[in-house]
């Protein structure tokens, strides 16, 4: 029987359009475009919808309200499908991977994110094979995991982290391998993907609204500015440190505000501002202060990934010390333990 996949059409640069205010996502103009895809009537080619979002959006203006509209438009079409690809931005699309990676739990079908560094109405766009190899990815079955397609590789969505705003590959995932290489054949790396859930049945979890901050980092950093801003008000706060985990300590005032909303009951999650590798807080003088504290290391998860994560947990009302510890523990392959 033929396969049937999904699209989800929610906005970004591969269906926008030139304006004067420049380029920008047009109702109802997309369908026009995939109508002149000749590959997208192959008779190898799955059979396909397009569901358009209502408002497109250019991707900055994504959040979690719209992670919640892609899941419910997902669990809407779940049986009925066997794959889904998402059309996204690219700006935000790694926090939208990472989002759906934990709110579609038991998710036993590819669910694939991919777009365009060039429109598809302009000559050179790299759209049209985003798409069709995405097509082909949701509708082969391989994967049954979130992940996001990008000139010739298929990425786990929660390690995906956007690297460049010109190339055509705009995504690395520097933690972890491929999920396949998409050349003349896709080659799926089958060791490292994710295995069906046995029990776990599909289901949405909803994001609700959760106060979250991310702070970098930088020397010379005047804590007493940030003192506002690292408030109890915050239910999580992602810290991009130095290395493994370090900040500086030869100066009190951010260590004092850490120790104050951590004490209060705020979730400190600590990234690492490195491309690659992972925190390891206790290792350096200048993280002890942040492990004493009970701050939480997020080892090699990306701040996309630790900021769905902060999410998700807060919308399972999980108390505080439940979070603390998922948050070091993989749920969806977005660490390494
Ligand atoms: N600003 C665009 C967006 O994220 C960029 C893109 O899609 O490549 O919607």
């Amino acid at each position: 029987m033929k396969k049937r996949v999904c699209i989800l059409y929610t906005g970004g640069t591969i269906g926008m359009v030139p304006t004067e205010h420049g380029f920008a996502p047009k109702k109802a103009y997309f369908s026009t475009l995939l109508d002149e895809i000749y590959q997208l009537k192959d008779p190898d080619m799955p059979l396909w919808d397009i569901v358009e979002f209502d408002p497109l959006l250019d991707s900055a203006n994504v959040a979690y309200e719209q992670w919640v509209s892609i899941g419910r438009a997902i669990k809407e079409r779940y049986d009925y499908y066997d794959g889904f690809v998402i059309l996204h931005g690219t700006d935000t699309m790694s926090y939208t991977a990472s989002a759906l990676s934990f709110m579609l739990e038991g998710l036993a079908k590819p669910v694939v994110l991919t777009g365009a560094q060039i429109p598809l109405c302009q000559l050179r766009s790299d759209g049209r094979d985003n798409l069709i190899n995405s097509m082909v990815i949701a509708s082969e079955g391989v994967v049954n995991e979130v992940c996001l397609y990008f000139a010739g590789k298929l990425l786990r969505g929660n390690r995906s982290t956007k690297t460049s705003a010109d190339e055509l590959m705009a995504f690395t995932s520097p933690n972890f391998p491929a999920l396949a290489n998409v050349g003349i054949d896709i080659k799926y790396n089958h060791h490292v993907l994710n295995q069906i859930p046995k029990s776990n049945k599909f289901k949405l979890v909803e994001f609700k609204q959760t106060p979250i901050g991310v702070l970098k980092i930088f020397p010379g950093i005047q804590f007493e500015l940030f003192e506002q801003i690292i408030s109890e008000k915050l239910k999580g706060v992602v810290l991009e440190t130095f290395g493994d985990g370090n900040i500086p300590n030869n100066e009190s005032s951010l260590v004092n505000s850490i120790q104050r909303v951590s004490a209060k009951g705020s979730v400190i999650a600590v990234c690492s501002q490195c491309y690659q590798g992972t925190t390891k807080l206790g290792t350096y003088a200048t993280s002890n202060d942040l492990k004493s504290f009970g701050a939480v290391g997020c080892m090699d998860m990306t701040t996309e990934a630790a900021i769905a994560k902060l999410y998700y947990l807060f919308s399972m009302d999980y108390d505080i010390e439940t979070i603390k510890n998922l948050m070091g523990k993989n749920l969806r392959g977005e660490l390494s333990e």
